[in-house]
């Protein structure tokens, strides 16, 4: 899915436009036959009696509303896929419909004759562009959509290789003694730190891959608006933004305000403290960790919608589309979105409707939702950001425009839904998560056949750290622990802070041996490290418990058996690591 060229993407974009308008005429054919069931309505109306008689007295004329909104809807949103597809002069004289329609749908009274008329001519307008005659179906890529379109979809396609190499830090730094400082203390946190001298090596960098952070001397930036500027071209170089951290040896208001002005994430004073800047990558790298994004794509035009799809992938994002907006639970449920990218005028119910529906779920009003629609009444948006939509983007959207409002979109949740569910100390799960984790991986190992254990550690005589260096000095252990246990262990092991110097690690598809085999390792590796918590350095151990699936078959059950082992391991002891065995409750007791 990623890394497609640009020109598979072309062909790809191509056969969905020919897709596009092989649908037209038939798209074209229900906008003409719904205009005609309004007319025959209001037709057959005008020779009731009765009727004519209410109208003298100023009622209002009864007319087949129901049908015009449904007329408008059609011609809406052949106005957003025409523009969508390149055809503008389709795009445009839908548009003035749809326009026109809309002022006719504010009247309680039924167009004038006139107004039918020009509605008429309108449709006939829409029929006679040339586009449905001259058969782009046949010809390879219309130019003027290859020309707008594809320079900006190859930029988005270009975002897998921009995808944040592992661990990757850029720094730019002058001083020969302060980088290499720098390069070796970031190196022992398991950063890969490439080091430029100059801005445009630095840029020539960047246009090649994005590191998952800057970090700069803000040397570079006094008093010189040349600097500032060369630092919106790096992020103009980056399809995503690259956040920057700002090193100074000033700490007043005037060059932090710079900083700010520069747009940094961050700004480190002289000495650096290199816990406080490790804490800041490590908390920027879980965005990265992370799974892809994924998106719900809600719309009813089955072309569009691929399109979108196709845009998204590309920009490595997860998607799953729903034509039929009666059907949006299943997939809410299942494919747990970040995002629903919903479109708005939708036979059955609209977008809005459907995002109120949504909303009044507890478990989905955290997901954003953004309208995708035609719409440029600024009323008829702001009905649809009080109905619970979060954003409006206005078609044709601009293939970049559309990954980065989704990506800046996501990327906030995340960080919000983060909060909630990590431990803001590590960044690792929360006890409640942890615990939420292990029944579901339970229950997946139950269904896939496949072995599943679960880790408890302890860090030993912690209390004993606190009291001789100080709870801050304990915190750090903490984080250290935390830090290790993510580099080593696989992505899909599941990591959380059970409680204060507790910790828990779902091992997904590994038999209780291999945990040990595992954890021992770490444990062994974490005990070899000099804590500098004084001059000369202190080890600090762990103990470790562990219980596997199928040995004990719930998450209950497993967790009671690791508490157990991790208990039997400190009684003999401490550092070292006890795997439980369920019969007649004789464990194993593995290295020392
Ligand atoms: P054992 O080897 O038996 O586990 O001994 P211990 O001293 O580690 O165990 P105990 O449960 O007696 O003490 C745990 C200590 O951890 C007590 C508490 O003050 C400390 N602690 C808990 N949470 C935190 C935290 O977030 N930060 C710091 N610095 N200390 C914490
Ligand atoms: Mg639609
Ligand atoms: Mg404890
Ligand atoms: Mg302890």
């Amino acid at each position: 899915m990623l890394n497609s060229s640009p020109v598979l993407i072309s062909t790809e974009i191509d056969r969905l436009k020919q897709s596009y308008c092989k649908s037209l005429p038939d798209k074209l054919l229900k906008i003409e036959e719904s205009w005609q069931r309004v007319l025959t309505f209001c037709e057959a109306l005008k020779t009731e009696p009765g009727l004519s008689a209410l109208k003298q007295h100023g009622y209002s004329f009864p007319w087949n509303r129901e049908e015009v909104i449904n007329l408008h809807r059609l011609v809406h949103n052949l106005a957003g896929s025409g523009a969508t597809f390149g055809l503008h002069a389709l795009g445009d004289a839908a548009h003035l419909l749809d326009l026109f329609l809309q002022a006719i749908l504010q009247n309680i009274n039924p167009p004038t004759p006139e107004q039918c008329t020009q509605i008429t001519a309108l449709i006939q307008r829409l029929q006679s562009i040339p586009i449905l005659s001259e058969r782009t179906i046949n010809t390879p890529l219309a130019i003027e959509f290859a020309q707008h379109n594809l320079h900006n979809l190859s930029h988005s396609a270009s975002y897998a290789n921009h995808y944040p190499q592992e661990r990757c830090i850029f720094l730019l730094e002058e001083d020969d003694q302060e980088s290499e400082n720098l390069l070796l203390q970031m190196a022992s946190f398991g950063y890969n730190v490439i080091l430029f001298k100059t801005m445009q090596a630095l840029q020539i960098a960047v246009a090649q891959s994005s590191p998952i952070a800057i970090i700069m001397d803000v040397m570079f930036l006094e008093d010189s608006p040349t600097e500032i500027q060369s630092i919106k071209i790096i992020q103009s170089l980056s399809p995503l933004p690259i956040p920057i951290l700002f090193m100074s040896l000033r700490d007043d208001l005037i060059a932090r305000l710079k900083a700010v002005r520069a747009e940094g994430d961050a700004y480190f004073t002289k000495p650096i403290n290199i816990w406080q800047l490790v804490d800041k990558l490590d908390r920027l790298m879980i965005h990265y960790l992370s799974d892809p994004y994924h998106i719900l794509i809600v719309e009813d035009d089955p072309v569009l919608a691929d399109y979108y799809q196709l845009i998204l992938e590309e920009a490595g994002m997860k998607t799953i589309i729903v034509t039929n907006p009666t059907q949006v639970m299943e997939p809410l449920i299942e494919f747990k979105p970040d995002l629903i990218l919903m479109d708005v005028y939708m036979p059955d119910c609209t977008g809005l409707e459907l995002a109120a529906v949504i909303r009044q779920q507890e478990t989905f009003v955290g997901i954003p939702i953004t309208y995708l629609s035609r719409e440029t009444d600024v009323d008829t948006q702001m009905v649809a950001m009080s109905l619970g939509g979060d954003d409006f983007l206005t078609k044709p959207i601009q293939p970049d425009h559309l990954v980065a409002a989704v990506t800046s979109r996501v990327q906030r949740s995340r960080t919000l839904r983060s909060l909630m569910v990590r431990d803001s100390l590590t960044g690792l799960l929360n006890h409640t998560n942890i615990k939420e984790q292990l029944h579901i991986e339970v229950a997946r190992s139950d269904r896939h056949n496949c072995p599943l254990s679960f880790a408890m550690l302890d860090i030993d005589n912690f209390k004993q750290v606190n009291d001789t260096y100080g709870h801050l000095a304990g915190d750090r252990v903490i984080k250290n622990l935390a830090r290790l246990l993510r580099q080593r262990l696989r992505q899909t092991d599941i990591l959380g802070r059970y409680g204060g110097e507790e910790f828990a690690v779902i091992l997904t598809d590994t038999d209780g041996e291999t945990a040990v085999k595992v954890l021992d390792a770490i444990r062994l590796d974490f005990a070899q490290v000099r804590q500098q918590l004084s001059d000369t350095g202190v080890s600090i151990t762990f103990s470790c418990g562990i219980a596997s699936f199928p040995d004990y078959l719930d998450a209950t059950h497993l967790n009671d058996a690791a508490d157990q082992a991790l208990y039997k391991a400190k009684q003999r002891g401490r550092n070292r690591t006890v795997l439980a065995i369920p019969s007649d409750s004789k464990e194993e007791s593995l290295l020392l």
